[in-house]
């Protein structure tokens, strides 16, 4: 029985596939670099495989220029996800992409994982490669205005505000990134952190400070309240100092202030670090049998893409070891 309406198939020519009265060897979960990356393993050793994810690229689909991924000296994070995805779709393994996997859970010698719309897959080996998300800042008028002007995304939604005044909270990597980007399109950009500095590789503080007066920065500061009725209209800022409030002009607010693991699915069933993280080993083996993980939802050490892919490499060979460990 396929899992029917609500998946798209990335394969074209084949209908988009995830049996529920069937038990894979394997299931990947999550279309990222880590997941992509294991799933052409897993099907290189002629594993009966599942791929399961949301999306198809995870956090590339977010990057505007990647200038560290080997073989490439700059890709879009599009491009790269797209050749990703032919490489998947080389192989006849199940992909089904579009839901969400709520719970991966052991049920005797198969896990059981269920998906967000209450369909239940089977698998004796599962890999979780769910990445990370945006973090949100949690203040008044953040969430009733996202996709109105509160944006996590700047390379999808910058191009939504020429000759706007915004602000990007985080001068993080992230952030940084965020304010290259909207260089180009956006009239005055507001940077707001509550550190003293920018935290940024120099080559983009570099290219920001060329800006000169187009940026604006309010270290020292966090964010208290986004304001607008139907769309942003302002932030309120305070100084974490002196206690001083001040409100802002803008239309358009970059939250970029860092991520967080999608590792709820393995919640309370694998063992996770105090970042939420799913702790492995140096074989992406998780606390729990028969359960890897890979890529940046893991404690694995820097978030990148050429290290996640790796990690789902090495989480299919695993899998593919333990299974046959276990006769199959
Ligand atoms: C703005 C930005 C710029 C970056 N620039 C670079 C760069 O220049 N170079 C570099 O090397 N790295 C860069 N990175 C980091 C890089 O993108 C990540 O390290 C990499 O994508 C991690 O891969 P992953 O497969 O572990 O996770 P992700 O890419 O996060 O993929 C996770 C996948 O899991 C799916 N998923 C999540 N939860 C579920 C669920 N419950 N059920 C089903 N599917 C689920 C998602 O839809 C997604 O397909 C950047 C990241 C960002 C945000």
């Amino acid at each position: 029985m396929g899992l029917g309406e609500g998946f798209k198939f990335v394969v074209p020519g084949r209908e988009p596939r995830a049996r529920e009265d069937h038990t894979y060897q394997l299931a990947v979960v999550g279309g990222g670099p880590a997941g992509l990356t294991a799933a052409v393993y897993a099907a290189s050793k002629n594993l009966d495989a599942l791929l399961i994810s949301k999306d198809i690229g995870g956090q590339t689909l977010l990057t505007s220029d990647i200038e560290n991924y080997m073989g490439y000296q700059y890709v879009t994070g599009r491009e790269l996800a797209a050749k990703f995805e032919e490489q998947v779709k080389k192989y006849p393994i199940d992909v089904a992409v579009g839901e969400e996997v709520v719970r991966v859970e052991p049920e005797g010698e198969v896990f059981s994982l269920t998906t967000s719309t209450g369909k239940t897959l089977r698998a004796r080996a599962v890999i979780v490669a769910t990445g990370k998300r945006s973090r949100p800042l949690g203040v008044p008028g953040e969430r009733e205005l996202v996709g109105r002007g509160v944006s996590y995304c700047a390379v999808c939604d910058a191009p939504l505000f020429p000759g706007k005044d915004v602000v990007v909270v985080g001068a993080g990597n992230s952030g940084a990134t965020a304010v290259v980007d909207l260089l180009k399109i956006a009239n005055r950009i507001y940077v707001v952190d509550v550190l003293p500095e920018w935290r940024a590789d120099p080559v983009l503080v570099e290219r920001i400070l060329a800006a000169g007066e187009m940026v604006r920065t309010f270290f020292g500061h966090e964010v208290a309240e986004i304001k607008g009725e139907s769309r942003v209209e302002g932030i309120v800022l305070k100084d974490r100092d002196s206690g001083e409030i001040r409100q802002l002009p803008v239309q358009g607010v970059f939250i970029e202030i860092g991520l967080i693991p999608n590792s709820e699915p393995v919640t309370g069933v694998a063992a996770l670090n105090e970042r939420g993280e799913i702790v492995v080993d140096c074989s992406c083996q998780t606390s729990v049998a028969g359960l890897f993980a890979a890529g940046d939802v893991t404690t694995v050490p820097e978030k990148q893409i050429i290290i996640a892919a790796g990690e789902g490499a090495k989480a299919a060979l695993a899998a593919y070891a333990y299974l046959l460990g276990k006769g199959g």
